[in-house]
């Protein structure tokens, strides 16, 4: 997606060598515009499947999530991170690792959210090593529901994420690939 690239090489700054800061236009001051394409492209790709609900991790990946939703027409629901051990029974819960904050958390869904009826489309603002979607996907299964396919912001193809992802049969489409960062530039691989 020829916009986000932009937005990543004009806007987006490096942090070391694995992460890229895009808080000018994500993750924290949202560029509602760009958002709104990357929810209509979202719909694009993923127009093949019969998509009931889109699944997300907060915080990161509400904003776009809830564009898809909006293209898509269907309800949007963020998987919680909690700290806390002291869990109900009434949600299901997975432990995730976390790339950037370097802690585990528990991310937990209500059982009243999601149904086995549902074909979820998951979504979030950046793939590394797969470890947010694979506990989202664990909590699909857990309620029965079909994963139809996981959609990402950025991609950083040089982390083990999408391999992982395509191991288990899973669909993964990109808006934008990261090949390499290195030496202050950002390299994309269809460019
Ligand atoms: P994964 O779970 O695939 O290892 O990492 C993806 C998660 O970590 C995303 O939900 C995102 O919040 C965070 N993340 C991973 N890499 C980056 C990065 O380079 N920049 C930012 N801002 N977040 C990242």
């Amino acid at each position: 997606m020829e916009l986000l690239q932009k937005a990543i090489q004009e806007r987006g700054t490096i942090i070391g060598d694995t992460i890229v800061k895009v808080d000018s236009f994500l993750n924290h001051e949202m560029d509602t515009a760009l958002l709104y394409e990357i929810g209509q492209e979202f719909r694009r790709q993923f127009q093949h499947k019969p998509v009931t609900k889109i699944v997300t991790i907060e915080a990161g990946g509400i904003a776009p999530a809830l564009m898809a939703g909006l293209a898509f027409n269907v309800p949007v629901v963020y998987a919680k991170k909690q700290k806390s051990l002291t869990m109900k029974g009434d949600v299901y819960i997975e432990s995730v690792y976390s790339f950037t904050k370097q802690v585990h958390s528990n991310v937990t869904i209500s059982k009243d959210r999601l149904s086995p009826e549902d074909h979820v489309l998951i979504i979030d603002d950046f793939l590394a090593n797969g470890e947010a979607a694979a506990g989202l996907i664990s909590i699909l299964n857990q309620a029965g529901a079909t994963v139809a396919g996981i959609g990402i912001v950025i991609e950083k193809s040089f982390q083990r994420g999408r391999s992982r992802l395509e191991e288990l049969g899973i669909e993964v489409v990109s808006l934008a690939r990261i090949a390499r960062i290195g030496e202050g530039k950002i390299e994309f691989l269809n460019s």
